[in-house]
């Protein structure tokens, strides 16, 4: 840098010291010229005026003297007059042939205007001035009185040369001087100006890498002061404390900003862009959980989850599973490849149990299930509450590539983090629904849902003339059980009736505890036949069932089953129920242990009340 300014410096000078130097010697030449030609354009009026002081004397006879004097006078080489042929016809030659003696006497004599050149050869320079003789009757004494000329006409010339060899002397005489003194003015301006310079692109260096650091992140840098004076001071000083506020500020809102993310990735170098990168991340993650707050279930909120995974990780291999330690079901699948087989969650699970992250790289066969199925993968559980926890479960092709997926994963558990009272509250508010609608004994659908399903598929039924066949089953001579063998044997009579009655119908049916040992079950589009098939294979499996009470003798229990169509028996379902209580009726009345397929007779009494 202060090479290349002293450069620039060095050649400014140079070129305007030569632009000095030709222009000086060319003025010192004109200058010479000019004196040189005044004084020979002098020394010729001085002829002139001589030579007309001779004629008005009369004595031109001795104007040889004259001239001879003038010829002495320094520096005029040579003096000559001429006359002009009309002269010479009136008055001759003169004395010493004065005619015309080149062509430049003659063009004067002509023209009658005054010449003047320098004639140069390599050791001396001339300058010729020629001056015309006019004939003038104004003039003292009257030119036209002697001469037979006109007024105007050119009666002679007078011709000096002078040498002016030492105007060119001079010249170089001056340029070498300059050249000297402006050599050293060169000398002084440099040494000047280059420790003026010095310290300014020392500065400009310093500047020049604190920028550079700034600009691939580092904001620590600062510039050093190598000049103590004002302007130096104030400009290190402005830079390196909006330095110092960039740095600190940066800092500050990291700290600030870290707060809110448990878990970022820290490869990046400049504050700035991980800034930026952190505020895009929180902006993510705030509109993550205003979406997943008005999310209608858990299962929601899991969908959503998968799809950051998928979009916002790059993950496809993966699979998303929950364990509810509440839920017999235990683990289940919640998002990915849940048809592939290629992971069957399980408590058991290393991950789950263990709570620790398991990757394939750590150790052979880390997860004997996993390794089964995957050379590569990589299993993160993640505890959302008490109850439940969340497993990610990620398949790889390469050990690499599990690699780079748990890097990238880094993020994610803030997710999780803003997933985790959303699918603890929703975990919350399903279980307060599912046990509102359902019975805790059995897990089935209790009366109350009942009466709220009945409204909605009755008007859903006659849309869509869907028919239904109604089961009212009742454990026979129940009370027996309570009283013979206790309370608690009586309630698993009624679990094991439950689990019976679910195993035999299909997922469009449903089953409801309708009271204490009594059981209303809605087979979805059934004719009567196969709900009496139904009835009759409910009704033969619990009679074959034996139930084995801890102290006493294994035993089993029969039921009574009443069955009715809809619409065929009546044109509501509420009707339809009832005339399956009449003929569950008829069946306990007629002996108990069968199933009684309602008929019209059953309705000796004309009328029948649906309240139960
Ligand atoms: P029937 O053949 O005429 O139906 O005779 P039953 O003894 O079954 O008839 P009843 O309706 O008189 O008896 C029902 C009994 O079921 C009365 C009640 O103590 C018992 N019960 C009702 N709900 C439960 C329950 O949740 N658990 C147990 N253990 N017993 C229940
Ligand atoms: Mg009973
Ligand atoms: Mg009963």
């Amino acid at each position: 840098m202060k090479k290349k300014l002293s450069m620039i410096v060095l050649g400014t000078i140079f070129i305007s010291y030569i632009v000095l130097l030709i222009a000086s010697a060319i003025n010192i030449r004109n200058i010479g010229l000019k004196g040189a030609t005044e004084k020979a354009l002098i020394a010729a009026e001085l002829v002139k005026d001589g030579l007309t002081a001779h004629m008005v004397n009369g004595i031109m006879a001795n104007r040889d003297y004259f001239l001879g004097q003038i010829s002495n006078a320094s520096h005029i080489d040579e003096l000559w007059i001429t006359r002009s042929p009309s002269v010479v016809e009136q008055f001759g030659v003169g004395l010493k042939n004065e005619i015309s003696r080149d062509s430049i006497d003659t063009s004067v004599l002509e023209n009658g205007k005054t010449f003047s050149d320098v004639f140069e050869t390599t050791t001396e320079t001339k300058l010729r001035v020629t001056l015309p003789y006019v004939a003038s009757s104004s003039s003292n004494p009257n030119c036209l009185s002697c001469h037979d000329a006109k007024e105007g006409d050119v009666l002679g010339t007078i011709s000096v040369i002078i040498d002016i060899s030492d105007v060119k002397v001079n010249g170089i005489m001056t340029s070498a001087v300059v050249l000297v003194i402006s050599l050293v003015m060169m000398f002084i301006v440099f040494i000047i100006i280059s420790r003026s310079l010095s310290p300014l692109a020392v500065l400009f260096e310093s500047i020049t890498k604190v920028m550079g650091s700034a600009q691939e992140g580092d904001y620590s840098k600062r510039v050093i002061l190598i000049n103590n004076s004002q302007e130096y001071k104030n400009v290190t000083f402005w830079i390196n404390s909006l330095l110092d506020k960039l740095q600190d500020t940066l800092m500050q809102i990291e700290t600030t900003v870290k707060d809110f993310l448990a878990h970022q990735r820290s490869d990046e170098k400049d504050m700035l862009i991980e800034l930026k990168d952190l505020i895009k991340e929180i902006s993510d993650l705030h509109k993550f959980k205003k979406t997943i707050e008005f999310d209608e279930d858990k299962m929601q909120v899991y969908t959503r989850i998968g799809t950051v995974l998928e979009q916002r990780f790059d993950l496809h291999n993966f699979v998303l599973a929950e364990h509810d330690k509440r839920n017999s079901i235990g683990v289940q699948i919640v998002y990915g490849m849940q048809n592939d087989g290629c992971f069957t969650p399980n408590p058991q699970c290393r991950a789950l149990r263990t709570k620790q992250v398991v990757n394939s790289e750590q150790f052979p066969n880390i997860c004997e299930q996993c390794s089964q199925q995957s050379s590569h993968y990589l299993c993160i559980p993640f505890i959302v509450s008490s109850d439940i926890e969340i497993l990610l479960h990620v398949d790889a092709n390469t050990a690499n590539e599990i690699a780079e997926i748990h890097k990238r994963l880094i993020g994610f558990e803030n997710y999780i983090n803003e997933a985790r009272p959303e699918i603890v509250s929703k975990n919350l508010t399903e279980i307060l629904r599912i046990s509102s609608t359902t019975d805790g004994l059995t897990g089935l659908y209790n009366r109350k849902y009942l009466d709220e399903y009945i409204d909605k598929a009755t008007a859903q039924a006659k849309r869509s003339k869907t028919n239904f066949g109604v089961l009212m089953i009742d454990i026979d001579y129940f009370k027996m059980v309570n009283d013979t063998y206790g309370h608690d044997i009586g309630d698993e009579v009624i679990r094991v009736l439950s689990k019976i009655m679910q195993n035999s119908i299909r997922e469009s049916d449903i089953a409801f505890r309708f009271g204490g040992e009594e059981f209303l079950i809605l087979l979805h589009q059934c004719t009567s036949d196969k709900a009496e098939e139904i009835a009759q294979k409910i009704r033969t499996t619990f009679e074959q069932q034996s139930i084995k009470p801890a102290n006493a003798q294994a035993f089993s229990k029969t039921l009574s089953i009443g069955v009715s169509i809809f619409p065929d028996d009546a044109d509501s379902l509420w009707k339809t129920i009832k005339y399956a209580d009449i003929s569950l009726y008829r069946a306990k009345e007629s002996g108990r242990n069968k199933v009684v397929r309602f008929d019209t007779n059953f309705l000796q009494d004309g009328g029948v009340s649906t309240d139960f």
